[in-house]
């Protein structure tokens, strides 16, 4: 099908594209459009006004800054993340989970931050970002505000943004211990949106641990924050006990449904087996 009429724009400045997006013609912002023109070719979106930003420049890094908060711009492709040596030098649930969103023609394209704007409860990135407590940076008229990633999500394909503001970028903070974690997804086929999807990001000092983060994909109308399974690691050693523990409180929080994908009780089965995963090798490599 083809989309219906619209108006294009590629602005080349950031400035540029907040002013047409002030213009309120059911604008919407393009990224990767590994989202959006699927939508707008299903006519399930419609904008009047399409807003690329991909000649907007400074948009594209993901870099560290002086305190070791890690900036992902949102012109950052999956691609970049995938191939990136810092993500694998200081940031395992990342750069474990880039090789597994969508397909490589997809991650050429698609952008962590158009992922998070999409709000899909599918998507893998909005489960890793929000087991590191990481947020997103948005701009507007009135300045630049940064917004949880647990609070950007309103809803299915529903976020926080003002319909005149672009997220900047994500940020994710500086581990204050020792960072471990993974991404692991069950998917039918490469390429497929995850069957279940499990992050997990720990923080430990003298192999106690300082912060958990676990989220669940795939499991539930939204993405999912396991904050007792968090809590249940924090303040002891990776044993297998409190690993078990952790598992079995994940598995508790997921409200899978029976689909094409597999029974509920699978899907449940598959959370606590990929947390007991990713802490084992969590605890591994911590010995
Ligand atoms: C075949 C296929 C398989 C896929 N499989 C997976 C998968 O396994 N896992 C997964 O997580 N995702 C998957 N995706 C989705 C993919 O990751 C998209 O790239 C991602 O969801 C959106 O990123 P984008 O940059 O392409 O955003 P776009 O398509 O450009 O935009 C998506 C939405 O976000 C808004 N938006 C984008 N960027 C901004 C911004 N900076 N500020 C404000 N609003 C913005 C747009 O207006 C639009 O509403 C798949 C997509 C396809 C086509």
């Amino acid at each position: 099908m083809y989309p219906s009429r619209f108006r294009y724009e590629a602005p080349r400045s950031l400035a540029e594209a907040l002013d047409l997006l002030r213009t309120g013609d059911e604008a919407k912002v393009l990224a990767g459009g590994q989202s959006l023109v699927p939508l707008m070719k299903l006519r399930f979106a419609a904008p009047g006004l399409v807003v690329d930003i991909n000649n907007v420049p400074g948009l594209a890094h993901h870099e560290l800054d002086a305190e070791g908060n890690l900036h992902v711009g949102a012109l950052c492709r999956h691609a970049d993340l995938e191939r990136s040596q810092l993500l694998k030098a200081v940031q395992p649930t990342m750069a474990a989970a880039a090789p597994l969103i969508a397909d490589p023609i997809v991650r050429n394209r698609g952008t962590l931050v158009g992922s998070l704007c999409h709000a899909d409860p599918q998507g893998d990135w909005a489960s890793v970002v929000l087991a590191l407590d990481g947020a997103i940076v948005a701009e507007g008229p009135a300045g630049r505000r940064t917004i949880a990633a647990r609070d950007f999500v309103l809803g299915p394909f529903q976020n926080a943004l003002a319909p005149d503001e672009i997220a900047v970028e994500a940020v994710i903070p500086a581990p204050r211990g020792t960072p471990a974690g993974g991404y692991l997804k069950l998917e039918r086929r490469v390429g497929d949106f995850a069957t279940v999807g499990v992050a997990v990001a720990v923080e430990t000092q003298a192999d106690m641990v300082t912060r958990a983060g676990i989220a669940l994909t795939g499991v539930g109308g939204s993405t999912i924050e396991a904050t007792d399974a968090e809590h249940a690691l924090v303040g002891g050693a990776l044993t297998p006990d409190r690993v078990a523990e952790a598992a079995d409180l994940a598995a508790a929080a997921a409200r899978p449904k029976t689909d094409h994908r597999g029974t509920a009780e699978f899907k449940r089965h598959l959370v606590r087996t990929f947390v007991v995963r990713a802490l084992g090798r969590t605890g591994e490599e911590a010995a």
